[in-house]
Formats: C-alpha cells, sequence, structure tokens
C-alpha cells in the first residue's frame, strides 16, 4: 500500500470536483495500467492520474497542485527510459487526450498540442506535403522529445526538433499561461529547446515545416562479423556526408525482415539504416559507397513517403518492455570505440538488446552554441547502449553488462550526453552539462518553479 499526504489527497478532491478531464485515484481499476510508462523497469506510483482535456485543465491542475504543495509530474508520450514523467506520490498530468495538430500550409506551420505523438505530426503534415525532425518512433511524445533536443532523420538538413520551434505555449507553476519564443520569454525559449523540461508544461508547440513527400531509405544487413568494416566505413562517410544524408547503423540480433534470408533470423547482425531526403538521383549516388562494400546478407533501399519510413522501426521498440539505456557522445569515432562497438556486436547482454551509433553535423553543428539549452551540438557521433529484457529478473544482470560496455566506452566519450536518452541512474540532467549551461538553466529553474512544483531530472 502507498501513503499519499493528505495534502495530495485534497488536491485530488478539489480536481475530482473541477477538472474537465479525468481523475483517476489508486483504486480506480484503469489506475495500475494508467500509471505505467514505456520502460516496464519503472514502477512508481503517482498519487493520481490527472488525464486533462486541454489547457485550461492542465492550469487548473498546476493551480490546484500548486495550492496544496503538491509536486507534479508530465506525461506526454511516457516513452522516457528514465521514467521522468512519474514519480511516487506526485501528481501525474497526463497530455494524451491532447495530441491535436492543426497545419498551416501556407505558412509552413504548424500548432501540434503538448500531448501529441510523432504519429500524430507525420501524418497530418504529410497530408501538405511537409515534415520537420521527428523521432524514429512514432509513438515517441513531442513534449519530452522536443525539450531534450529531438534528433531524427531530418536533422542534419533541417536541424534538431528544437531548431525547428518557432513558439511554445506553456503554463507555468503558478498557473498563469506564458508564450514563450525568441521575442517573447526569450530566456524561458532558451531553456525548452534542450533543457528538458522543469520550467512549465507545454501545452502547444509550434514548428517550422519543410517541404517534403519522399526519402531514399532503406536497411542493408551485414552478419556482425563485418561490424567493423561497416563502422569504418559508416564514419569515413560521415565526415564529408551531405546534410540530406542521415544514417544509423544498427547492432542487433537480426529480426525477421521479410527481405532478409530466414536463416539469418535471430543471428548477430548490423543493420545500415539509410536515409536520404533530397534529392533521390543525387541520393542514389551518394549512398553508393555504404552498400558497395563487403557482403551484404540483404540491402533493401528505395524511394518511400517520409511518414512511410518515420514508422518503419515501430515494430523494434514494443512497450513494456523492461529497458536500461546508457548514452554516449563522442567527438570522433576513434579505432578503439569502433573495436568495441564490433566485439560487443557478438555479445549483447540479451538478445533484445542493441546498440545504436548515429551522427550529428549538418544543419544541428550551423546554431550558436548560446541560442538553446542543447549541450551536445559540437559532438560528432552518439551512441546508445540500449539494453532490453522482457523479464525483470534479468534486469540486474542486464545493467551490468550494459553498465560494463559504458565504462569501457566512457575514456573515449565527451562528458556530456543526450538529454533524450539519459537512463535511470544518470542523475539531474544539469549534473552533466558544463558549468555555465548548468547554472543558466539552474536560474531558469529557480525563476519559473521557485517551489520546485515540477519533478524533473
Ligand atoms: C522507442 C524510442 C525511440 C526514441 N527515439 C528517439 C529519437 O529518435 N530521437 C530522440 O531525440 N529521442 C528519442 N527517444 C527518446 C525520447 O525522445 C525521450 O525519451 C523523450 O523524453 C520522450 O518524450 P515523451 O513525451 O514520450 O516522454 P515522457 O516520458 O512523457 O516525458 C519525458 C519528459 O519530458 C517531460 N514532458 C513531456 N511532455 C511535456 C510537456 N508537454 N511539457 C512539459 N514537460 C513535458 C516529462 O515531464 C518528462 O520529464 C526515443 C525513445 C524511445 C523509447
Amino acid at each position: 500500500m502507498h501513503t499519499i499526504e493528505s495534502s495530495a489527497i485534497k488536491a485530488i478532491d478539489a480536481l475530482s470536483r473541477r477538472l474537465r478531464g479525468t481523475v483517476m485515484r489508486p483504486e480506480d481499476p484503469r489506475f495500475s495500467i494508467g500509471r505505467r510508462v514505456w520502460n516496464a523497469a519503472i514502477d512508481r506510483h503517482p498519487a493520481a492520474l490527472v488525464v486533462c482535456d486541454d489547457a485550461e485543465d492542465v492550469a487548473l491542475a498546476i493551480r490546484i497542485a500548486a495550492d496544496h504543495g503538491t509536486a507534479v509530474t508530465v506525461r506526454s508520450g511516457g516513452h522516457n527510459v528514465a521514467g521522468r514523467s512519474v514519480a511516487d506520490g506526485a501528481l501525474l498530468i497526463d497530455l494524451s487526450r491532447m495530441r491535436a495538430v492543426v497545419v498551416n500550409e501556407r505558412a509552413k506551420a504548424a500548432v501540434v498540442q503538448g500531448g501529441a505523438l510523432w504519429h500524430d505530426v507525420d501524418l497530418a503534415t504529410a497530408r501538405a506535403g511537409l515534415a520537420t525532425t521527428g523521432g524514429l518512433v512514432s509513438s515517441t511524445g513531442v513534449g519530452g522529445f522536443t525539450l531534450g533536443g529531438g534528433t531524427g532523420w531530418l536533422m542534419r538538413r533541417h536541424g534538431l526538433a528544437i531548431d525547428n520551434l518557432l513558439a511554445a505555449g506553456v503554463v507555468l507553476a503558478d498557473g498563469r499561461f506564458a508564450r514563450a519564443s525568441v521575442t517573447e520569454n526569450a530566456e524561458l525559449f532558451y531553456g525548452l529547446r534542450g533543457g528538458a523540461g522543469g520550467l512549465g508544461i507545454v501545452t502547444s508547440f509550434e514548428f517550422r515545416l519543410h517541404p517534403l513527400r519522399q526519402v531514399l531509405a532503406g536497411l542493408i544487413v551485414r552478419p556482425a562479423t563485418e561490424a567493423s568494416d561497416t563502422l569504418r566505413t559508416f564514419r569515413d562517410f560521415a565526415s564529408t556526408a551531405p546534410d540530406e544524408f542521415c544514417g544509423v547503423m544498427v547492432i542487433a540480433h537480426a529480426p525477421p525482415l521479410p527481405f532478409l534470408p530466414a536463416s539469418w533470423y535471430g543471428e548477430p547482425v548490423i543493420i545500415s539504416a539509410l536515409c536520404w531526403c533530397g534529392e533521390p538521383d543525387a541520393g542514389e549516388r551518394a549512398l553508393e559507397p555504404l552498400q558497395r562494400f563487403g557482403s551484404p546478407l540483404a540491402a533493401h533501399i528505395g524511394p518511400m513517403p517520409y511518414v512511410q519510413w518515420q514508422h518503419m522501426l515501430d515494430g523494434s521498440a514494443p512497450a513494456g518492455r523492461q529497458q536500461y539505456w546508457k548514452n554516449a557522445t563522442c567527438d570522433v569515432l576513434s579505432d578503439e570505440v569502433i573495436s568495441l562497438l564490433a566485439s560487443a556486436a557478438n555479445d549483447l547482454p540479451t538478445r533484445y538488446s542493441e546498440i545504436h551509433l548515429q551522427h550529428l553535423g549538418g544543419a544541428v553543428a550551423q546554431v550558436a552554441e548560446a541560442d538553446t539549452a542543447f549541450a551536445s551540438r559540437r559532438a560528432g557521433f552518439f551512441v546508445n547502449l540500449i539494453g532490453v529484457t522482457p523479464w525483470a529478473e534479468e534486469l540486474p544482470e542486464l545493467r551490468r553488462r550494459v553498465r560494463r560496455l559504458y565504462d569501457q566506452l566512457t575514456p573515449y566519450a565527451l562528458p556530456g550526453l543526450l538529454p533524450n536518452f539519459s537512463g535511470q541512474d544518470d542523475g539531474g540532467l544539469t549534473a552533466r552539462l558544463d558549468a555555465a549551461r548548468a547554472q543558466r538553466i539552474g536560474s531558469l529553474r529557480q525563476r519559473y518553479d521557485p517551489h520546485g512544483l515540477f519533478v524533473s531530472g
């Protein structure tokens, strides 16, 4: 039995009377599923779920929580692997009913409600032949993704999600609404772009959109014995790659892809996931060096609607598994790092675990460091160690093995990490920032949330 403070009970009573949306208490049969997040390893017990219908509801929830001194968390897609959207004893403000997306074709912009998923945005913008940088898996929430920077297939051409953010509508810790942009509440806008939350609840994001219908994209699967060559080729290619290109190297056990010989299902492989968002003929030529070496087991690359590519990896990331992730950023991809990753290819912690290597650069690196709170613009590459198991009892061993590989990587890594991929034991996100940035974000949190209403990393 989890005890709930009497002040929280009073707040829940008041909300139950006044909220347009739904308040779910622990005794509500929907609560036990509703408190869950994507990562099943997170097992926390909020005081109640406050499912808001609209921004007015969000403001009401904040005011009532503040009046009763009850801490809150906010949840959009619930995909944060560290479970930053749910905390024991806090009110969980759930935005899952606030998923509307309004596209203005002429202005090439979209207004997106704070609880939308990338799926919602990608479908709505695709209808107008437009797109913006979103997550690689379409069930990821726009909210947490954007506040942590937001890396995706289009980032090297069009920037991170935060670089396309034109404005945000925010409910502040005192329940007031504020609009943040480069001209309104500019310091708040700085913090929202990569500061990973804790400054208010964003009820609407306004994004710049870009004309894009088709991409040239697909997968090349090679045996894990070719991991070293694949990573080296990718590294060398990435150093001069055009901004239209974005690639992710995935070390995994082969999923049952329809174009892969069945004898390879479940075997250790390295998959090059490649996306070209420019002119297709130029893409065919540009991607050639990534295709012509080694002995691929299968290659499946071709033109397809961007929105289809955006949904391509969804099946690889179902909710409800136990996850333990670590993230490392590197300036350059040294031979030592390549050799560590290549040997890990034959020794992944579980058959569900993966390693993702991605590059930054291009438009990401063009934005001035001081313009946004995102701290890793100058990193060349980042590695995500994605530890996964369906079984809770395997979690301690999974952690140990992911951690061991991470410890081997850290001598070659930069001090920072990408907030979006921070794990359960990465602590407060500002702890890994340079002193000036940490101080700037710290003062912002002090100014916008002086009483610590938002539980944040
Ligand atoms: C399968 C998968 C794929 C991913 N792919 C990518 C990727 O390609 N690129 C990338 O950058 N990241 C990626 N991520 C990481 C992801 O962006 C982060 O975990 C992000 O925090 C998830 O956002 P969310 O809204 O789904 O999560 P939540 O758990 O709901 O929220 C995460 C944090 O943001 C806060 N928050 C959420 N919405 C709001 C809001 N509207 N206002 C204020 N605070 C808010 C929450 O309180 C919490 O602190 C991926 C994660 C998963 C699980």
